[in-house]
């Protein structure tokens, strides 16, 4: 059997790190297993869904690697299969109209609490008689619309999470479709995955409650319950361990992209993270090679982004010229982006060396007497003509030779004179690029010369 997949994200918000885990996950596991991933959007929530979300989530998934062979489908489309499917629940008795109003369900909370009850609904509308119904509907108040669970427990062997069991008896009957007609994500998902052939249903572990009453509601439109895996992925927390809220806007895809994260980088830490597998760099290829849903542990995973930085750094430093060409500086060259790329930890620092050798950084004089007068001598030696790495090698053995500095002595002064920087990337591989006039006007300034 080949599966099939679905990735069905609320265009609510932007995309954020837990989102685009679960996404990865579905991608992943559809390639590895020769399988179909399908984009659905879950759009049935007038009030909340935006047009510019579904835009965006479309590109931040692209922009992170992941591509799909159906969809995108949307909910809104659909609503005749969900009206069809809520016809034969009602006829079928599961599917039960209500009229209690928000202040009357809140206060029936209320009382139960008091009464040290669980504050589920108390199915006081299914217990109306068929009178009490008619003259309801005659009323000409429109009902909403609760499904009936069964008794007892939905249990089944979650691909990530083992044996999970959900006691039915213990949930309010949940409104599946509203007064003005239009169905709740958790009918409106099961119809969709039922009629859509899904295999594996792959989400965040927030919708094991969901999965019990999925799974009824699935049953009593016919389907077959056994016949849909699902798999649910531990929540991301925090560094101090609370879960990360969607609310926090500054771990959507767009902002990370926007702090300049490698799209291999996230892909690389999400999917790694929670598992044994080692965070390292990793291509699509390699990522979907060592999938396993079962290698996900069951604990929540911690979101570091010192870790997620580190491996930037990594990715950066294994990117070739040709994948970085266009977001670097006008006129960068391989030759620069090989002799930086391995000291950036976001590619947008790129910028600060490209003005390095480029631009027009100026030092501030050395305070030493002694400095001075070695950065002095340092101008003096430059030699002319084309530069490249064993010219600058036979300028600072010619240093030594002269002034007896060697090792940190000769070269820290040199870098801060040259880059403005304690740190940075190799002065041999700096030097050709920055040319002997810049070299000439900044170890002369930092030598206290007025130039
Ligand atoms: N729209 C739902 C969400 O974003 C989909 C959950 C599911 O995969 O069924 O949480």
């Amino acid at each position: 059997m080949t599966p099939r997949v679905r990735f069905a994200p609320s265009p609510t918000g932007y995309l954020h790190v837990g989102n685009a885990r679960v996404a990865l996950a579905n991608a992943l596991f559809a390639s590895k297993h020769s399988g179909t991933f399908l984009l659905r959007l879950d759009d049935t929530d007038r009030a909340r869904c935006r047009p510019e979300y579904e835009a965006a989530i479309l590109e931040d998934l692209r922009w992170l690697g992941i591509s799909w062979q159906e969809g995108p489908l949307h909910q809104r489309g659909r609503l005749e299969r969900y009206a069809e499917a809520a016809e034969r629940l009602k006829a079928s008795g599961r599917l039960y109209p209500c009229w209690e109003t928000e202040e009357e369900l809140a206060f029936k909370r209320r009382e139960r609490l008091r009464r040290g009850l669980a504050p589920i609904y108390d199915r006081a509308a299914l217990a109306l008689t068929e009178e009490q119904r008619a003259r309801a509907m005659a009323s000409g108040r429109r009902p909403h619309w609760r499904f009936r669970l069964s008794h007892g427990v939905s249990a089944w062997d979650d691909l990530v999470l083992g044996r999970r069991v959900v006691k039915l008896a213990a949930l309010s009957d949940p409104v599946l479709v509203r007064e003005d007609g239009t169905p709740l994500y958790t009918f409106a998902s099961v119809v969709d995955d039922l009629e859509l052939g899904i295999t594996h249903v792959i989400r965040g572990e927030d919708h094991v409650t969901n999965t019990g009453v999925q799974r009824d509601i699935l049953a009593a439109l016919g389907g077959d319950p056994e016949a849909i895996r699902f798999a649910h992925l531990p929540l991301l927390v925090g560094a101090d361990g609370e879960p990360l809220s969607k609310r926090l806007g500054s771990l959507s895809l767009r902002a990370l992209r926007g702090d300049g994260i490698e799209a291999a980088a996230l892909a690389a830490y999400l999917v790694r993270l929670g598992t044994a597998a080692d965070i390292a760099p990793a291509g699509w290829e390699e990522l979907v090679a060592g999938f396993d849903l079962a290698a996900f542990s069951r604990s929540p995973a911690r979101f570091d982004p010192v870790q997620l930085l580190a491996l930037n750094r990594r990715v950066l430093q294994a990117l070739p010229f040709e994948a970085v060409r266009d977001r670097l500086p006008e006129g960068a060259t391989e030759h620069f982006w090989n002799a930086v790329r391995g000291n950036l930890d976001l590619l947008s620092e790129a910028r600060q060396w490209w003005e390095v050798v480029a631009g027009n950084i100026m030092p501030p004089p050395f305070e030493a007497e002694e400095d001075r007068a070695f950065l002095a001598a340092a101008a003096a030696a430059l030699p002319q003509g084309a530069w490249d790495e064993e010219t600058v090698a036979a300028w600072t053995r010619a240093l030594t030779a002269a002034t007896g500095r060697r090792g940190r002595a000769l070269f820290r002064p040199l870098r801060l004179a040259l880059t403005g920087e304690e740190h940075g990337p190799e002065l041999k591989d700096l030097l050709p690029l920055m040319g002997r006039d810049r070299a000439l006007l900044r170890l002369s300034l930092a030598a206290g010369d007025k130039a």
